[in-house]
């Protein structure tokens, strides 16, 4: 049998797992394959790590707060997960573990089925580990970047990495001429509220929120009410979750059947 697993701390949900499952009934590898969560307190995280080579566990989903305390411990980073400073995703293959960021696909897939991003100009709330492999992914494609974040100098960090800019929050006014907006902060998890005054929204926008519970957050509803294209945080997750079941299994992923598994998750 080959296991795979979400660590992360807290770990409440298992969306991913309904996913990963769903997806290994569908392709008939569900003797083969089986996926489980398990919740890691930052100080087992080394030990866990070892458990994954000595148990010979197939595949790791990394969520927070290891997605950069994790890499210490691996054989090998890939590049994209190097440039972004954090990984989402490990790869056993005998006993050598190999790590990986998955999120930027997640994000630029869902992006990439509503517009082409060269030269479009993005606004990016938040700087933590979402914008981080979010801003790659843009910058990658040619998009141009400005990031907002309530650190001021976590924002004025990212931007000079990937060659953006950056803003605190007292100028949001600024996203009232954006292509696209992106809220990559946690607020508007489970929670009705929304960093962005419905003012400074408009149509002719794309409006893309990392948040995925609720479905519709605060951000969406304002967006979908005004007419323009929206992007919802849970495709992000679907995407990256089926750029983790291809390294784990080798196998082409059935979108649809994972798709309809995350829609009809329940907390
Ligand atoms: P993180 O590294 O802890 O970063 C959190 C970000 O949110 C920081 O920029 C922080 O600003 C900002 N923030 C938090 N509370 C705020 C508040 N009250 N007002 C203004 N800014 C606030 O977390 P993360 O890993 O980036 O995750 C962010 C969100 O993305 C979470 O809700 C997570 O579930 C979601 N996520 C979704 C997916 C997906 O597939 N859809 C994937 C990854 C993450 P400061 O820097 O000023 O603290």
């Amino acid at each position: 049998m080959k296991i795979c697993l979400s660590i992360g701390y807290p770990i409440k949900t298992s969306r991913s797992s309904s996913i990963h499952n769903a997806g290994y009934k569908k392709l008939r590898i569900a003797d083969e394959f089986i996926y489980l969560r398990a919740e890691v307190k930052p100080k087992d995280l080394k030990d866990a790590i070892a458990g994954v080579k000595a148990f010979g566990i197939r595949g790791v989903s990394v969520t927070m707060p290891h997605k950069q305390t994790v890499m210490k411990y691996l054989d090998k980073i890939d590049k994209d997960a190097k440039k972004i400073g954090a990984v989402n995703t490990i790869v056993n293959d005998n006993g050598r573990l190999a790590g990986f960021n998955t999120d930027w696909i997640g994000a630029l897939t869902a992006l990439k089925k509503r517009t082409n991003l060269k030269e479009k100009q993005v606004a990016v709330i938040g700087a933590g580990g979402a914008a981080r492999a979010i801003v790659y992914g843009l910058r990658r494609k040619g998009a141009l970047v400005k990031i907002f974040n309530r650190s001021l100098k976590k924002a004025k960090e990212l931007a000079k990495e990937f060659k953006s800019q950056f803003s605190s929050l007292d100028s949001l006014e600024e996203l009232a001429k954006m292509d696209i907006i992106i809220n990559a902060t946690s607020v508007g998890m489970n929670e009705d509220q929304s960093l962005v005054d419905k003012k400074f929204l408009n149509k002719n926008q794309i409006i893309f929120d990392v948040v995925y519970s609720p479905k519709e957050t605060l951000l969406i509803k304002n967006a979908l009410k005004i007419g323009a294209k929206v992007v919802y945080g849970y495709e992000m997750l679907l995407y990256q979750g089926i750029a983790q079941f291809e390294l784990y299994t080798g196998m082409k992923a059935p979108i649809e059947t994972m798709r309809k598994a995350l829609e009809s998750y329940e907390n």
